[in-house]
């Protein structure tokens, strides 16, 4: 297949149009942002929005994390309650500790700070 001329004035990104079962590439049609190319196709700007999402995702599942362990922690302090062992409650107070760090770890992480 010949390769068509590009217009310069546009992105030269080739998109396909994804609805049709015999997709048809054409050039992009926003105007070029920086090399040549839109800020959607723009690698660099691809890598950041990656980025982005990648430390989105993070700080959920360290939020998810968290949750669980919280959950996990109140039923050591019930069976703790239960059973009478109110000393095992600074061994508690210890896992909350622990979990509030990892979960702000992960997320600080996350934001590269
Ligand atoms: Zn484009």
């Amino acid at each position: 297949m010949a390769k068509k001329k590009l217009d310069p004035a546009r992105c030269s990104e080739m998109v396909s149009d994804r609805d049709s079962r015999w997709p048809t590439y054409l050039q992009c049609r926003r105007k070029p942002w920086k090399d040549g190319k839109c800020k959607q196709h723009h690698a660099g700007e691809r890598a950041k929005r990656a980025a982005k999402r990648r430390a989105e995702w993070a700080i959920k599942d360290a939020n998810i994390d968290f949750n669980s362990e919280i959950e996990c922690i109140g039923w050591h302090v019930l069976g703790c309650v239960e059973g009478g062992r109110f000393l095992d409650a600074f061994k508690i107070r210890k896992m909350a500790e622990d979990a509030i760090r990892k979960r702000d770890e992960a997320i600080a992480k996350a934001k590269g700070e």
